[in-house]
């Protein structure tokens, strides 16, 4: 039977079954149609509130696949999407009608102990690469969830525990093989196509699919001190402005994330704080357990802590502690801004808000940067945005469609109150659906999103790579 896709263009185009056997005689993977029973589930992806129906999906096993893909796709002109870990808040990764290009089975992670790099994949989660990589006592600037892809993460900038130290996560990598939209595999590294690894580095997925990415890896654990303290949402003001002063001051192997929630049923809080409104701070030291006791021993004398699980622990332990807060299939929405400091007045603002929460899943989360990050010229990678010294990230959780207005209404409440203390800029993977080009230009800032513009007209002139956050000609 003939198959209808959408086009690249919103039209549509036909497949006849001739075309779809010949496709198929060459791919190794799997292709699967609306009525493959494993369809609905490949097609689902971490945000339940984006829930689009491909035409077609391609579940590639290696590079050749990959290339053959996007042959395809540009013989025919049909719309692509690419997944690797399904984690973008926006959906990005599959496409209403179109095709597809599923990356998320090829998970390969090959480690060089001696060079200290790592070669993975892009179907790797985060937790695929730190399994691999520690096996060494190495770790690469990954971040903070475990289930989250290494690619989008990696092709749109990528921070973490280890972030504060060595920079973004793109700007530790050493090369990326990639599938441009040619359907020519390029190698690209400082000294290889150097433009286009550049544009790789935070241009998020418009420039290719990268087939492998070879990251630069450093000595961590395999243990390091790292935990969560509580407190209860009444000396949030007190935690938050020692939070402002600690991390001002704090050791570039000290990373910590102040959360405001209502506490979960979680085992690590005691019984009688579930249900009530908290403050958190996840706080990981990655250099000597020695040295980390020390620094972060005022944090844990700090006011009167509901519960404190600061301990040594496996590196691996402390990069996936924040997993269950963010599960898959629960309906998601986040606003974000970086902020260049924590103002007085926004302490305010953020307790004020988290006063209002409408969901025991939503939290109002600061992520703290700085150090390595700004060392290096603002034009180091598209990533950019060297004067952040925070991110806050403003994450509405719910379950029932029924809540959407009210959660999302949360969201972008807390969102314009907090405006007046953003740098003006915000993290390409953190943006929504509903984000487009002013929030593009934010992210990059002008010069940089004209440089990254000029490549796309050289690398994607057809604008193949569209379902993303995308960066025209
Ligand atoms: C729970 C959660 C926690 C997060 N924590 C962090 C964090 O700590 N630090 C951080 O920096 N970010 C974090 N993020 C944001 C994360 O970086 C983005 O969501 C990112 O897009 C996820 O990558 P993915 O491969 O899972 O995405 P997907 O949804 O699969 O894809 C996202 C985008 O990347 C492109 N892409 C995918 N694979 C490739 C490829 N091989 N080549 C080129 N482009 C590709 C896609 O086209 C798409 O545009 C988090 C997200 C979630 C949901």
């Amino acid at each position: 039977m003939t198959i209808e896709l959408k086009a690249a263009d919103g039209g549509v185009v036909q497949v006849s079954p001739e075309i779809l056997q010949a496709f198929k005689a060459g791919f190794a993977g799997a292709v699967l149609g609306p009525d493959d029973p494993a369809f609905d589930e490949t097609r689902k992806i971490w945000n339940a509130m984006i829930d689009r129906r491909p035409g077609l999906i391609l579940r590639c096993s290696g590079t050749a696949d990959i290339v053959q893909a996007v042959r395809f796709a540009r013989q025919h002109q049909f719309l692509i999407s690419v997944r690797g870990g399904g984690h973008n808040i926006a959906g990005l990764a599959v496409c209403d009608g179109g095709v597809m290009i599923d990356l998320s089975l090829m998970k390969g992670v090959w480690v060089d102990p001696v060079a200290r790099t790592a070669r993975a994949q892009p179907g790797c989660t985060l937790g695929n690469l730190d399994r691999e990589t520690q096996l060494h006592g190495l770790a690469a600037v990954l971040g903070f969830v475990s289930a989250t892809g290494i690619a989008g993460l990696t092709v749109g900038g990528g921070f973490g525990y280890l972030t504060r130290q060595y920079g973004w996560t793109c700007d530790n990598l050493v090369s990326m093989e990639v599938v441009t939209a040619d359907g020519t595999l390029v190698r690209t590294a400082a000294d290889e196509n150097a433009d286009l690894f550049w544009a790789l580095r935070g241009g998020s997925g418009n420039f290719g699919i990268v087939t492998s990415f070879e990251y630069r890896l450093f000595p961590v654990g395999p243990e390091i001190l790292g935990g969560a303290i509580a407190w209860r949402a009444e000396d949030a003001k007190e935690v938050l402005d020692f939070y402002r002063q600690f991390t001002a001051s704090a050791s570039r192997e000290t990373t910590c994330v102040a959360v405001l929630r209502i506490a979960p049923p979680a085992p690590w809080l005691p019984k009688d704080i579930h249900g009530k409104p908290i403050i958190a701070i996840f706080v990981c030291h990655s250099g000597s357990i020695e040295a980390g006791e020390a620094v972060i021993a005022p944090l844990r004398k700090l006011g009167r802590p509901v519960a404190d699980i600061v301990t040594r622990r496996p590196y691996t332990q402390m990069q996936s502690l924040l997993d269950a807060t963010q599960p898959k299939g629960r309906r998601y929405y986040w606003k974000s801004h970086y902020l260049a400091r924590i103002e007085a007045p926004a302490v305010d603002v953020l307790i004020a808000h988290a006063k209002q929460l409408c969901s025991p899943f939503s939290a109002i989360v600061l992520f703290h940067l700085q150090g390595a990050l700004g060392e290096l010229a603002a034009e180091h990678s598209p990533a950019g945005n060297r004067d952040a010294a925070y991110v806050l990230n403003i994450t509405s959780a719910w379950e029932s469609a029924a809540d959407d207005a009210a959660n999302l209404r949360w969201a972008r409440d807390c969102f314009e109150a907090t405006q007046g203390f953003s740098t003006g800029g915000t993290y390409i993977n953190f943006l929504t659906e509903e984000e487009g080009c002013q929030r593009i230009e934010a992210a990059y800032g002008k010069p940089i999103l004209a440089r990254l513009a000029a490549l796309k007209k050289k690398y994607d002139p057809d604008n193949l790579f569209r379902h993303t956050k995308n960066i025209t000609a």
